[in-house]
């Protein structure tokens, strides 16, 4: 099931971010494609500060992943960009993250090759000058269904 939204500013970009708040479960896996600048990270900032996260939200680049812990949620955000072997994934234990009720957001999912498990929620982002446009694809009827009627 596929759906487009059209984001005009960063500002309603987080906003978005922060609706999906109320649609994710413990557990679920969202990946984020899109070219550097697309507005990734800025979703996942609107998500985290929903949540009620306060400090910095800075892009996990040379981290690969950045843990958080909001209001009892493990929430973890990766950006694969700079992974140069999907081995090393391996090497840090990826599937622990996965599998303990995070909500996971992944930047550059395409660099972990198959070693990701299958996402609840794809948002793939466009640019048409300073409008992002979503293209959310879900397996799951109901997901959709709540983010529609946001
Ligand atoms: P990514 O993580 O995809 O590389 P970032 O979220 O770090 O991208 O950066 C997006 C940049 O684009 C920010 O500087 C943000 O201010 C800017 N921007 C401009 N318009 C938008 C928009 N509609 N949605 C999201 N970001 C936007
Ligand atoms: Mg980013």
């Amino acid at each position: 099931m596929i759906a487009e939204i059209h984001i005009e500013d960063k500002a309603t970009m987080q906003t978005f971010g922060g609706k999906l708040t109320t649609v994710l479960q413990p557990g679920s896996t969202v990946f984020l494609h899109g070219d550097l600048g697309a507005g990734k990270t800025t979703l996942v900032r609107g998500f985290l500060q929903a949540l009620g996260h306060r400090g910095a939200v800075k892009s996990p680049t040379y981290t690969l992943v950045e843990p958080y812990l909001l209001s009892e949620q493990k929430i973890y955000h990766f950006d694969l960009y700079r992974l140069g072997d999907p081995g090393e994934l391996e090497y840090m234990g990826i599937r622990d993250y996965f599998d303990n009720g995070a909500i996971c957001f992944v930047e550059w999912p395409e660099h972990g090759a198959d070693l990701l498990p299958a996402p609840s929620l794809e948002i793939s982002i466009l640019y048409q000058g300073s409008t992002r446009i979503l293209h959310i694809l879900t397996a799951e009827a109901g997901l959709m269904n709540q983010i529609s009627q946001q």
